[in-house]
């Protein structure tokens, strides 16, 4: 069988230039791209097409409609946690929390992942296969239709590194962008990576108004290259020069994400060694309080407030990140593990 052409991965101009090659008129790629992007399962949904192009694009396209595998709802706070079975039937995790400025996404972008930092569970099994934009936008949209919650933000925080899978992650971000479609604008957007330096710069020349936010997790490299291996090639200090040169191209200041491991990456040395590399580059930092991952033998820090503080008096704007979803398998990840019984082996 052939492959079946990714519809929902393309622009409007996109779907304009294959219609045209069926003969169709141009403006039934804004009737195809508007059905798709709110949630419709099957081309026969796409009710203002003929009938004869609703069959001829569900033999020849896919809509890749994910179907809920498993979800679950959290009796503290209302996250939902959603496991979807993707076409070829491989799992990927998507969060939705419930924030006081809005509804909030937290979408994969790989199945599995390269990169394997200790404290994970998303690299145990290491990367199966990046995702499609349309697998990512998908997320978004069966998300926001399933739960009936209108959705504002996204994190690409879930599993997977979004910047090694830069080009399909980009043109997810142009299409949840796209004011026919979810409309939501770069600034209700956050990117997280481990520290790809070379992608890094490569996206401050795009200057989107999104938030990077950047794992850092231990201010030095011995530290950081023992619980985050890409930071053997790379370096600290390299990842700083990145994160200046990102914010003096974007303006946009960085946020660094750092998960706190007792006896590993909590010391008041390591704090302040954080403080002084912070000096020189506009941002602020969000402490972690680590979830503890089965299968890793590192524990949560009983430092955090003391960390925070020790920051804070070196005039480092510093936030504590809020536990939601406890109850419902904690970190990202966990739960594809679990239901899959890939935690067993
Ligand atoms: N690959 C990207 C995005 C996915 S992970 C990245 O590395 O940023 C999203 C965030 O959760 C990252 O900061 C990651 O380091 C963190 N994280 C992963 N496992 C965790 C755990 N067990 N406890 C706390 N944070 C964790």
């Amino acid at each position: 069988m052939a492959e079946k052409i990714d519809l929902k991965s393309m622009t409007p101009s996109e779907i304009e230039g294959y219609l045209s090659g069926l003969g169709q008129p141009k403006f039934r790629a804004k009737q195809i791209f508007v059905w798709m992007h709110r949630g419709v399962m099957s081309f026969d949904e796409m009710t203002n097409l003929p009938k004869a192009l609703r069959e001829q694009l569900a033999r020849d396209c896919t809509l890749t409609p994910l179907q809920v595998e498993r979800k679950q709802v959290s009796k503290l706070d209302g996250t939902i946690k959603y496991l979807w079975r993707l076409e070829d039937d491989n799992c990927v995790e998507t969060v939705l929390m419930r924030y006081q400025h809005g509804n909030t996404v937290c979408v994969s972008s790989e199945i599995g992942c390269a990169m394997g930092c200790a404290f994970c569970a998303s690299t145990i099994g290491g990367l199966v296969r990046r995702l499609t934009p349309a697998e990512i936008l998908s997320q978004v949209i069966y998300t926001q239709k399933d739960s009936g919650l209108p959705i504002s933000n996204i994190v690409l925080m879930g599993i997977g590194e979004p910047l090694d899978n830069f080009d399909a992650v980009l043109r997810f971000l142009e299409l949840v962008n796209h004011p026919d479609g979810m409309n939501i604008g770069m600034r209700h957007i956050s990117l997280s990576t481990c520290g790809l330096v070379e992608k890094i710069d490569k996206l401050a020349q795009l200057q989107l108004q999104l938030t990077l936010s950047v794992s850092l997790h231990a201010p030095d490299d011995e530290t950081r290259s023992r619980i985050m291996p890409v930071n053997r090639a790379v370096g600290v200090e390299n990842l700083f020069s990145a994160c200046r040169r990102y914010f003096e191209t974007t303006g946009r200041r960085i946020s660094y994400e750092y998960a706190m491991i007792d006896g590993v990456n909590d010391s008041d040395a390591q704090a302040d060694l954080l403080a002084q590399h912070l000096k020189g580059t506009p941002g602020h930092v969000n402490l972690i309080p680590l979830n503890d991952v089965r299968e890793s033998k590192l524990k949560p820090s009983r430092r955090v407030a003391a960390f925070q503080r020790r920051l804070e008096r070196q005039g480092i704007t510093v936030t504590v990140r809020r536990r939601l979803g406890s109850d419902i398998d904690a970190s990202c990840g966990q739960l594809r593990r679990k239901t899959l019984h890939l935690d067993e082996s």
